[in-house]
C-alpha cells in the first residue's frame, strides 16, 4: 500500500493553486518562513500560516493509511456552521466541524485541510481538551525503546478516562499516531470552546541531576487561569512522581513558569495561539535514561493519569492556587522545525 500511496502522492505534484505534495523528510525543517531554524529539541513551535488557505505543501510520507490532497468540496453548504462543533470519525479521528452539505460533515483535518466526512459521532460539551504532543514523523524526544509521541499518547489516553470516569466531559486533539500541526491543537480547543487545554510532553535533553523531578509547566504569560492550572497540575505531579525512587534531573528554573521569545511573546504556539487556557506540561524526562525506564512502566502512566486529572479537576471545582511558580520568565526562540504544517499529511479519516 505504502508505494501505490507514495505513487499517487508524486503524481499529485502539480499546479500551484492546490497543495502539492511531496515526498520525503527533508521537507521538514524547511525554514522559508524565515524563521529560525535553529536545532531544538522540544516543542511546538509553528508557523504564521493560514490552515486553509495554502498555497503550497511539501509532503513527507508519515506511513501508512495516510490521505491525499483534499478534493475540493462540492454541493450546496447547507449549514455553514455544522450541527456539532467537532466530531469523532469512523476512524477515530477528532476534527472540528465548520460546515455541512447534504452528503456529510465539513471538518477541519488534522494537517487543516477542509474535508468531507459522511459520517461522524458528535462530540458534545467539552470541558478539557487533552493533546498529546508529537506524532507521525514528529516523534519528540526518543530513546532506543521509546518515542515521545507514543509516550504521550499513552499517558493522555489513560487520563482521559480517567476525567470520563470523573464526569468530566474531554476530547482528544490527537487520537492516534499522525501529525498535527499546533495551529489544529489550539483551533479545535477554541473551536470547542473548552474550558482548557493541557499539552502532554516528556522532555529533553538530560540536564543537572536533581533530588526531585525536573517537572516544568509552561504558562499563558499574564493568563492567571493558565497560571492557577499549571499551578495545580505542578503540584498533582510532583507528588505522584515523589513515590517513585529515581535518579532524576532538573533545570534549575524547573516549575510553572512562562516562556517567551525574542519578541517578549509565548514561545511555544500552544501557549500563544489559544483563547481557553493552556498548559504544555513536561511532565519528566525521557531523556534521562534513568527516568526512561521509569516512564515506560504503566504504574508511571497511571499515576500521570491520576495527577493530571486531579489537577484538572481541582481547577475546574476549587479556587485553589496551585505551587511551584517560577516568577522569572524564561527567554527561548524556539526553532521552527516542529510543529508547523510543513509536510503536514492527514491520517485515513474514515
Ligand atoms: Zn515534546
Amino acid at each position: 500500500m505504502g508505494a501505490v500511496l507514495l505513487a499517487t502522492l508524486l503524481s499529485a505534484c502539480s499546479g500551484a493553486e492546490r497543495p502539492t505534495l511531496v515526498e520525503g523528510p527533508e521537507a521538514v525543517g524547511n525554514s522559508e518562513s524565515g524563521e529560525d531554524t535553529t536545532a531544538s529539541t522540544d516543542p511546538d513551535d509553528d508557523v504564521d500560516r493560514d490552515p486553509i488557505d495554502r498555497a503550497t505543501d511539501a509532503a513527507a510520507a508519515g506511513g501508512l493509511g495516510m490521505l491525499d490532497e483534499p478534493e475540493p468540496i462540492t454541493g450546496d453548504v447547507i449549514d455553514p456552521v455544522g450541527s456539532f462543533k467537532a466530531i469523532t470519525t469512523a476512524a477515530g479521528v477528532v476534527t472540528p466541524v465548520i460546515g455541512q452539505t447534504a452528503e456529510g460533515y465539513v471538518v477541519q483535518s488534522p494537517c487543516g485541510f477542509e474535508r468531507l466526512v459522511s459520517w461522524g459521532q458528535p462530540v458534545g460539551d467539552v470541558q478539557v481538551v487533552l493533546d498529546a504532543g508529537h506524532g507521525g514523523i514528529e516523534r519528540g524526544a526518543e530513546t532506543d525503546e521509546m518515542a515521545e509521541a507514543d509516550l504521550n499518547l499513552r499517558v493522555v489516553r489513560r487520563t482521559a478516562s480517567e476525567l470520563n470516569d470523573r464526569g468530566i466531559a474531554v476530547v482528544l486533539s490527537r487520537t492516534g499516531d499522525y501529525r498535527m500541526p499546533v495551529i489544529q491543537r489550539t483551533f479545535l480547543a477554541d473551536h470547542v470552546e473548552a474550558e482548557l487545554l493541557v499539552s502532554v510532553h516528556h522532555n529533553t535533553p538530560a540536564v543537572n541531576p536533581s533530588p526531585t523531578p525536573g517537572t516544568e509547566m509552561y504558562v499563558q504569560n499574564g493568563s492567571t487561569d493558565s497560571r492557577r492550572l499549571g499551578g495545580l497540575i505542578y503540584e498533582e505531579v510532583v507528588e505522584a512522581l515523589a513515590e517513585f525512587d529515581v535518579e532524576w534531573v532538573s533545570r534549575s528554573d524547573a516549575g510553572v513558569l512562562a516562556v517567551l521569545n525574542d519578541e517578549g511573546a509565548d514561545a511555544y504556539g500552544i501557549n500563544r495561539r489559544p483563547t481557553v487556557p493552556s498548559v504544555l506540561a513536561e511532565l519528566a524526562y525521557l531523556g534521562n535514561p534513568k527516568e526512561a525506564a521509569l516512564l515506560a512502566t504503566d504504574d508511571y502512566a497511571d499515576a500521570m493519569a491520576a495527577a493530571l486529572a486531579d489537577g484538572i479537576e481541582r481547577y475546574l471545582t476549587t479556587q485553589d492556587p496551585g505551587s511551584g511558580f517560577v516568577e522569572q520568565a524564561r527567554s527561548f526562540s524556539p526553532s521552527g522545525d516542529t510543529g508547523g504544517e510543513e509536510g503536514c499529511i492527514d491520517p485515513v479519516l474514515e
